[in-house]
């Protein structure tokens, strides 16, 4: 699935994120940027070692990466030039700000990607895997946010939301439709 927000394309896919060919890919990571399951473990997998290498002369630098913030660091290996980490919620019942969390974790991503002159990104489904969060809960957060950041930054020309199993994508996919006013898919 399609839209067009201002400038900028939103698309749905079902697909793998470390195969994706954007300007940067998302990962989820977790606060020690020391790799772990799921698509953080992937990413590293598929970028190879100098991703590490980059993390690890964050945290010596600046410590743990908080939940809801982002740092960039090389693709390594990927088709993608860059990764930009992010921390995602853990969900604890969704009354200790999992929300506001995770919103910030898309918000602090795309902020990073706009102040590198991306044009490109991707992004999996932040927090939804091992954290726990219900995936219908986080696609709203997850679209509602980028919805709202392209609609005022107009620079980025595609964000890809890349939904590693059907289930996931057909979720995103009836958020997305339910958010949009009528008229805007394309
Ligand atoms: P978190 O710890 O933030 O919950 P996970 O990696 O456990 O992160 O899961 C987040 C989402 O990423 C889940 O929907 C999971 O299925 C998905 N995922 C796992 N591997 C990949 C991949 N290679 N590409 C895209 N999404 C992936």
């Amino acid at each position: 699935m399609q839209v067009i927000i201002k400038k900028t394309r939103l698309s749905l896919i079902q697909g793998d994120i470390t195969r994706q060919e954007t300007d940067a890919i998302v990962n989820a990571a977790n606060s020690s940027l020391m790799g772990g399951g799921g698509v953080d473990g992937a990413i590293h997998r598929a970028g190879g070692p100098a991703i590490l290498e980059e993390c690890k002369k964050i945290v010596k630098k600046r410590g743990r990466l908080p939940t809801g913030k982002a740092v960039m660091t090389t693709g390594g290996n990927l088709s993608a030039a860059h990764v930009i980490h992010t921390v995602g919620p853990i969900w604890r019942g969704g009354t200790s700000g999992e929300a506001d969390l995770l919103a910030s974790a898309y918000q602090e991503s795309l902020a990073l990607a706009v102040a590198a002159g991306l044009a490109t990104v991707s992004f999996p489904s932040i927090s939804t895997g091992a954290y726990g969060y219900p995936v219908d809960a986080a696609a709203e957060v997850a679209l509602r946010t980028v919805i709202r950041f392209l609609e005022k930054d107009t620079t980025l020309e595609e964000v890809v939301f890349v939904l590693f199993d059907h289930r996931t994508c057909e979720i995103y996919i009836e958020e997305l439709e339910r958010l949009l006013p009528s008229g805007e898919q394309g």
